[in-house]
């Protein structure tokens, strides 16, 4: 079939996964062409590790470190006539890649939060890895099922104590937008917490760990973001933001138990980028749309592959085994988007931007680019003309 992007308010229904295999092939070529992480890991589990900084840190660690690696997502395969989600094709496209080099690749589909996908997970590892050196966990999640209760929780992404008024743009108009975004109750804060805060991490390494699967000096990174005083209300200080001091407590439990075989848990606050997470978040996009005028002009402009090389080789793997971290402890991959120069300037832009002003203010259309991408559309080399199976499936 011929497949053209249909675009729904912040997603893209369709998915084309020649265009998708050329995504991943461009991010390993950028991993090839750049330093090879020194000291790195060699046997790595990803959880969220089919799309964003999830994706790109898999493509880190097998091609920039040479590891084996486990992915575990939650992708929709091809079905009657549907294409398959973008994470679905990455991941192919992704296993196929690294195997042709002769590196283990493994994926789990299906539920991360679940006891199940966790039990699937230490049987492959156990029985084709040995013991895990670096685990990544970077879910983006909208629910979780609690394993021990059964409960299920949905997260939201409200501002904490009072509404909150702000502009936003419409991705789908190109107009700059006011909103009105209602008040969290407490609920909907624990029930985010619950979703996106660490109980889910602390399940996931105190499995390996009381199955003997992590190796010694073993390190885990969890994500993270803070950014600029013009998202505080709907992100730092809103619900997600209470879910991320959440995952900062339990980057403390985590270091406390993983102690006794030298392992660390760290978070890594990372850059705002376009990921299929980031785009449902309101007022997020036109503050990306700012960014990414400023940092192309002023410098410093990264994707989630940039962001996740320089994590490997400038904090996690360095030559002196130091790892950089704020007064707060956290590694910062933002600390280029949170320059001074760049934030005074998207703050300068940020009360000019209308409706008229959309394309002399901002990046509307490198947005919109990386956007379709995230789903294999507009990818160079790609005969978007010709006929494809939608149906694509794992070796
Ligand atoms: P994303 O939407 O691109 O990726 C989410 C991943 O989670 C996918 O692999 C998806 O399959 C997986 N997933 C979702 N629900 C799952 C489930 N129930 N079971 C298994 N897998 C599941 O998201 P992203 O933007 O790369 O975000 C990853 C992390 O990075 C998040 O913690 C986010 O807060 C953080 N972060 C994102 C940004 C940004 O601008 N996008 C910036 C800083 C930090």
């Amino acid at each position: 079939m011929i497949i053209r992007p249909k675009v729904r308010g912040f997603v893209c229904v369709t998915a084309h996964p020649l265009g998708c295999e050329a995504n991943i092939k461009e991010q390993i070529d950028y991993v090839k062409a750049n330093p090879s992480v020194e000291n790195g890991p060699k046997n790595v589990l990803v959880i969220g590790a089919s799309t964003g900084y999830g994706l790109a840190s898999r493509i880190v660690s097998a091609f920039g470190c040479q590891a084996n690696t486990l992915g575990v997502f939650f992708e929709r395969p091809s079905e009657r006539g549907r294409t398959a989600t973008p994470g679905w094709y990455n991941s192919v496209a992704l296993e196929k890649a690294a195997k042709s080099e002769g590196l283990y690749a493994s994926s789990i589909n299906g539920d991360a939060f679940s006891t199940e996908i966790k039990d699937q997970a230490v049987e492959r590892i156990r029985s084709d890895m040995g013991k895990i050196d670096l685990v990544i966990y970077s879910l983006a999640a909208p629910r979780r099922t609690d394993p021990k209760t059964g409960e299920t929780y949905r997260s939201t992404l409200k501002p904490i104590g009072s509404d909150y008024s702000n502009k936003y743009l419409d991705t789908d108009k190109k107009t700059i937008q006011e909103a009105t975004l209602e008040a969290a109750t407490d609920e909907d804060i624990q029930n985010t917490v619950k979703v996106m805060g660490g109980e889910d991490w602390e399940l996931w390494i105190q499995k390996l760990e009381d199955e003997g699967l992590l190796a010694e000096g073993c390190k885990t990174v969890a994500y993270d973001y803070i950014g600029p005083k013009v998202t505080w209300p709907i992100y730092k200080d809103g619900t997600i933001g209470r879910a991320k001091i959440d995952l900062r407590r339990a980057k403390d439990a985590i270091s406390e138990s993983l102690q006794s075989i030298g392992g660390r848990a760290l978070i890594s606050v990372n850059k705002a980028v376009v990921t299929q997470a980031s785009s449902a978040i309101p007022g997020v996009n036109l503050y990306i749309t700012i960014l990414f005028r400023v940092m192309k002009d002023l410098g410093g402009h990264e994707g989630c592959i940039e962001q996740m090389h320089r994590l490997f080789t400038d904090r996690l793997y360095r030559e002196d085994d130091f790892v950089p971290l704020d007064d707060r402890g956290l590694i910062r991959m933002d600390d280029w988007e949170m320059e001074p120069k760049i934030q005074e300037a998207v703050t300068e832009v940020w009360p000019k931007v209308t409706t008229e002003t959309v394309d002399e203010l901002t990046d509307f259309d490198g947005y919109q680019d990386e956007f379709l991408r995230l789903f294999g559309f507009g990818v160079k080399n790609v005969d978007y003309e010709a006929d494809v199976d939608p149906v694509v499936n794992f070796e």
